[in-house]
């Protein structure tokens, strides 16, 4: 930094890093800035693929996987790496028993979710990070769903790297962090963007500081207020699922109890989602189809790997209940579903069941 403004610069970006490793009981140090959890996980994986290749060629990660995890995974096999995609049970909820049976001796990194962002699913990480940690294999998590929403604590959970982002939790668009541990084990990481060094050599580039210090501002206010807000919004969750579980055919999709607290996903037979979406007055955020992909119908690829038909992924719909939603608009969106699903089952041709031809992504 050559200049006093530079130096005030340098100041809010330190300060915002202290924040960040604060809310992950990590060090500053091991905070890498980023220009959100698609750029971290990127970095992440393949740094730790480039960095490890003597060490071995072998990945595993998770079919319900975000697409931030899962194509870098795809273009590491492009280069000729090995990776293992594991299944997952009926609930969502990943089996330790698959892992240990994946796990080879040139396994170099393993990537699971904190929490899945389609169905609010919770893997027990703890476990899993533990396990990883006896056999020296790398544990990496996609926490962009999970950060602010559930306590996370990389030390007591053996997590080596863990890609977070500012606009999961109210904060802005285009940034986010990965952290790298620097102690048992110091994890090496290739960079995937070369310049001026910035990051200790990891992300070159100028830091965005009035995003960077929105990150921070946002982790620190979704953490001074998550324990309230995982009791109220499970409560939530839990009212909007009472009134709906009366619907004929509706199923809830994802484990009950090990779940993230504001988010319902669930399928409701016969009924097109995106048909659904039309009936509804958004006062709580509400998706069809697999959520953060694009515009065009596709099959939620989560939902596939849970084993549910074709039809009840289209038939699929996603809450997310946040901050600001009250009981009353859970009510209020409660009983949008049941009439509009109830119309929707007296009109038949209102309620186009996507038809079979969209290939699945996975
Ligand atoms: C939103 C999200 C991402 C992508 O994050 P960006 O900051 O938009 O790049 C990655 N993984 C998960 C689990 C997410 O929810």
């Amino acid at each position: 930094m050559g200049h006093s403004y530079g130096w005030e610069a340098e100041a809010a970006a330190q300060q915002a890093r202290c924040t960040l490793a604060e809310a992950i009981h990590a060090t500053p140090e091991e905070i890498v800035f980023t220009s959100g959890a698609t750029e971290a996980n990127n970095l992440a994986i393949k740094g730790v693929a480039e960095a490890y290749l003597n060490r071995g060629r072998h990945l595993i990660t998770v079919q319900t996987e975000h697409s931030a995890v899962l194509e870098p995974c795809r273009y590491l096999q492009s280069l000729g790496f090995e990776v293992t995609y594991l299944p997952v049970r009926s609930d969502g909820v990943l089996d330790l028993a698959e892992l240990k049976q994946a796990l080879r001796p040139d396994t170099i990194l393993v990537s699971d979710m904190a929490a899945n962002i389609e169905i609010g699913v919770l893997d027990p990480l703890a476990e899993i990070c533990a396990f990883c940690r006896s056999r020296q294999v790398l544990f990496d998590t996609d926490a962009a769903h999970a950060i602010g929403k559930i306590p996370l604590d990389v030390e007591a959970m053996n997590v080596d790297l863990m890609s977070m982002t500012a606009h999961k939790v109210y904060g802005p668009k285009g940034v986010g962090a990965l952290y790298v541990r620097r102690r048992r084990p110091r994890v090496q990481l290739a960079p995937q963007l070369h310049g001026g060094g910035q990051e200790r050599n990891l992300r070159s580039g100028t830091l965005c500081i009035p995003q960077i210090v929105g990150l921070a501002k946002a982790v620190e206010l979704a953490l001074s207020e998550q324990e309230s807000a995982q009791q109220r919004l499970t409560n939530l969750r839990q009212r909007l699922w009472q009134q709906l579980s009366c619907l004929e055919g509706i199923q809830l999709n994802g484990h009950p109890t090990q779940r993230l607290p504001g988010c319902l996903n669930v399928s409701i037979q016969g009924v097109d989602g995106s048909a659904l979406l039309l009936g509804l007055q958004p006062v709580v955020a509400i998706s069809s189809g697999s959520a953060c992909t694009s515009a065009k119908p596709s099959p939620s690829h989560v939902l596939t790997a849970l084993g549910r038909s074709l039809e009840l992924t289209y038939a699929s719909i996603r809450f997310g209940i946040g901050r600001f939603n009250t009981v009353a608009e859970i009510d209020q969106v409660a009983q949008q579903v049941i009439t509009t699903v109830q119309s929707l089952r007296q009109t038949p041709s209102a309620n186009h069941i996507q038809p079979l031809s969209h290939s699945s992504k996975l």
